[in-house]
């Protein structure tokens, strides 16, 4: 008899959205695990080095044939520009040669122990952000691995089926070679939401579930799978009700998506005529480009410590500029608002710079940070100012819990502005200033804190980790972080009431305002501009459309009669149920 294969759910990271059903299509690395060690004469040493180097340049060339052939794909050139630069990184590199001639031995081992080495190095590290940096070394090591062993390059485009690529870990270099006819979506035991290979997929709009950790040695080739990149799931050998489960899923995914899309480009004009601007928060500047697909008004918040991480110095002025021009004029005319550095707390720098802290979210983090190291602070503040003279920029200043930091943040944009008039650099001082709110205190002074800025933008993340007691990254008390909390609620009606008493303008860039159910109440606070994960746009744009602000309005003096988070979601759902989709309220019923 035969027997029936069993159905497997692998959970993972959900990296790019969408459901696809095929056969999974294997990409190993034939011959680059299995690797000896051996010791190398004197006399041979030199030729193994050559041999090294050779190898280098063997990947180097792969690399920029395969830059050539996707030139319109910028975000892609720029992954694969930072694999060209690692080839020839000191400590990979360097340290490989080094390692060849003081152990005198072959080159795979050498290139082996550097990278377990560094590997080591890359787990010490807390920030999750510079661990998937970790993930770029090793591709790139692998690739060199590749060369030195003669084993078969992983020909991706030579695919010739409609399959579902299933790999520990894909480069960037594979992910570009991907043709969308063939390859519906892949899956990776290895990586997280903000590795580079994630960030392709979401560009290229192809569902992905990475960090699977068992996927390879559980599927086979040709085993049929389903990936929903929705939640991060991957379904081995589906059952009947499973599949056809999956496929009207699949299709109701693909309408919404459609729908929505197909309307993102336009304004977000509520039903009374009300236009709200729909902004992205981005990290790494080649998201701009998904950001503008999905019809983002702007960046409402360029989280720039992303270009600290990963290194053992400080960015300096020029580099940060070279940056900041390229996002700016990509997005012109539209806004970019570059946050300073918030760097510390969960996002903390490597132990070189770092302090020990006993309770980080309350320590040496963004702007006290940036106080206390001006030189670091002065580099990026003039690098912002030349960029301003490329386009539409606005600068804002993270976790001001003091009226003395807002004035002393201004004081060395000022001074920063000064230094570069004394060089007779170009600048742009004449740049809208803006405070996040995001501490109880700031929240409670905003009227003083006005008075210096030109916008508020309320970081809901920080606001509520802050305002109810709540470690944003723990998981144990994850469920008591509601953005719900009639505590929240009230603080965000008194900053925005503060906001419109002194005419400045008042956005939201935490995760809050990518919630499709949180927009009737936002709209009745009164926020003139949201931004969120560029890919919840053409989605808060249609809810936006479906609203009429004046009802939102009437609508915010019941929510402030209620005493709890679920009452205060019920009444959402119960008023405006109607035009909120299915999905989200998947997400509202999990709280
Ligand atoms: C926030 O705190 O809401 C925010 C947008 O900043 P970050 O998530 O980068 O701390
Ligand atoms: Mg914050």
């Amino acid at each position: 008899m035969k027997s029936i294969a069993e159905e497997i759910i692998i959970k993972g990271i959900n990296a790019s959205p969408g459901i696809c059903i095929g056969k999974a299509y294997r990409v190993d690395r034939e011959g680059v695990e299995i690797v000896e060690k051996y010791k190398i004469q004197a006399k041979d040493l030199s030729n193994e080095v050559k041999r090294f180097k050779a190898a280098v340049k063997k990947s180097r060339d792969e690399l920029l044939g395969i830059l050539k052939k996707s030139p319109e794909e910028l975000q892609h050139a720029h992954i694969l520009e930072t694999h060209l630069a690692l080839l020839k990184d000191k400590m990979l590199y360097g340290r490989c040669i080094e390692t060849i001639k003081q152990e005198s031995i072959n080159a795979e081992w050498a290139l082996k122990t550097v990278i377990s080495n560094l590997r080591e190095v890359f787990q010490t590290m807390i920030d999750p952000y510079l661990k998937e940096r970790s993930a770029d070394v090793v591709q790139v090591a692998d690739n060199i691995m590749r060369n030195l062993t003669g084993a078969k390059q992983v020909n991706i485009a030579a695919i010739k089926k409609r399959v579902i690529l299933v790999a520990q870990d894909l480069s960037p270099a594979e992910t570009c070679q991907i043709n969308l006819e063939r390859v519906k979506g892949f899956i990776t035991d290895r990586g997280g939401k903000a590795s580079h290979t994630g960030i392709i997929a979401r560009s290229l709009e192809i569902p992905a579930v990475v960090g699977l950790k068992e996927a390879t040695s559980t599927i086979r080739n040709d085993d049929l799978i389903i990936v929903d990149g929705n939640s991060g799931i991957v379904i081995l050998h589906p059952t009947e009700s499973t599949l056809l489960q999956y496929e009207e899923r699949k299709i109701d995914y693909e309408e919404y998506k459609a729908v929505i899309t197909r309307d993102s480009k336009a304004p977000a004009e509520s039903l009374d005529g009300v236009r709200l601007s729909v902004m992205g928060n981005i990290e790494l500047p080649e998201e701009v480009f998904a950001l503008l697909n999905y019809g983002g008004d702007g960046i409402g918040l360029y989280r720039t410590e992303f270009q600290y991480f990963n290194r053992t110095d400080f960015p300096g002025e020029d580099e940060l500029f070279d940056k900041y021009k390229d996002v700016v004029e990509v997005m012109h005319p539209k806004p970019v608002t570059i946050r300073t550095l918030d760097i510390n707390g969960d996002k903390a720098l490597t132990n070189q710079f770092n302090y020990e802290e006993t309770n980080p979210a309350l320590g040496l983090r963004a702007i006290r940070y940036c106080l206390k190291k001006p030189q670091v602070f002065k580099d990026q503040l003039r690098a912002i100012l030349r960029a301003a003279t490329f386009g539409n920029v606005r600068i804002l200043f993270p976790m001001i819990s003091t009226y003395f930091e807002i004035r002393e943040a201004t004081r060395m944009l000022d001074q920063a502005a000064e230094s570069l008039e004394k060089n007779g650099l170009p600048y742009n001082r004449d740049i809208e200033i803006g405070a996040m709110i995001e501490v109880p205190s700031a929240v409670i002074m905003a009227d003083v804190l006005a008075e210096n800025v030109d916008f508020f933008s309320i970081g809901t993340n920080d606001l509520i980790q802050y305002s109810l007691a709540i470690d944003r990254g723990n998981e144990q008390v994850a469920h008591l972080f509601q953005p719900l909390d009639p505590a929240i609620i009230r603080m965000l009606k008194h900053v925005a009431d503060v906001a419109r008493e002194k005419e400045i303008k008042i956005f939201m860039c935490g995760e809050m305002a990518g919630t499709p159910h949180h927009v009737p109440l936002l709209l009745g606070i009164g926020m003139d501009e949201l931004s969120m994960n560029p890919q919840s746009i053409p989605d808060i744009k249609r809810v936006i459309r479906s609203l009429n602000v004046a009802d939102t309005r009437s609508f915010l003096k019941e929510v402030l009669t209620q005493t709890t988070a679920k009452s205060t979601f019920e009444l959402i759902k119960a008023t405006y149920g109607s035009i909120l989709s299915e999905q989200m309220y998947s997400e509202g019923r999990k709280k």
